[in-house]
């Protein structure tokens, strides 16, 4: 049944995520001050990661963490763990990477590191 499917989305869980996107948030801002990154990866952390680790902050702040923001089914719990800013489940991601296939290099230019 879908709801079993969330049942890891527990207050506890939640709450490690916000810590992990408040250190990530936190480091991203040390590394844009003081390292020397290309540009694209640079662009990529302030228009996608950043803006992405605000949103889910938000999500959680509403309650509606978790859940995909295109198809509202619950997102993987290791999806969550690994990219806790992740803001889509691993199908649509996929869907709108096709859909924009310049977008996908510096991603995983960034997340490969
Ligand atoms: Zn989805």
């Amino acid at each position: 049944m879908d709801y079993d499917l969330s049942d890891f989305l527990t207050a506890t869980f939640i709450e490690a995520r916000r810590q992990q996107l408040l250190e990530r948030e936190q480091s991203i801002h040390a590394r844009l001050a003081t390292e020397d990154m290309p540009e694209a990866q640079r662009t990529n952390l302030i228009r996608v990661v950043l803006p992405n680790i605000m949103a889910a902050l938000a999500r959680i702040h509403v309650h509606a963490y978790g859940y995909c923001s295109d198809c509202e089914e619950p997102i993987l719990q290791t999806r969550l763990e690994l990219r806790p800013e992740s803001p889509r489940c691993v199908h649509c991601q996929q869907t709108l990477d096709r859909q924009n296939p310049t977008d996908l290099p510096r991603e995983q230019l960034l997340w490969r590191r």
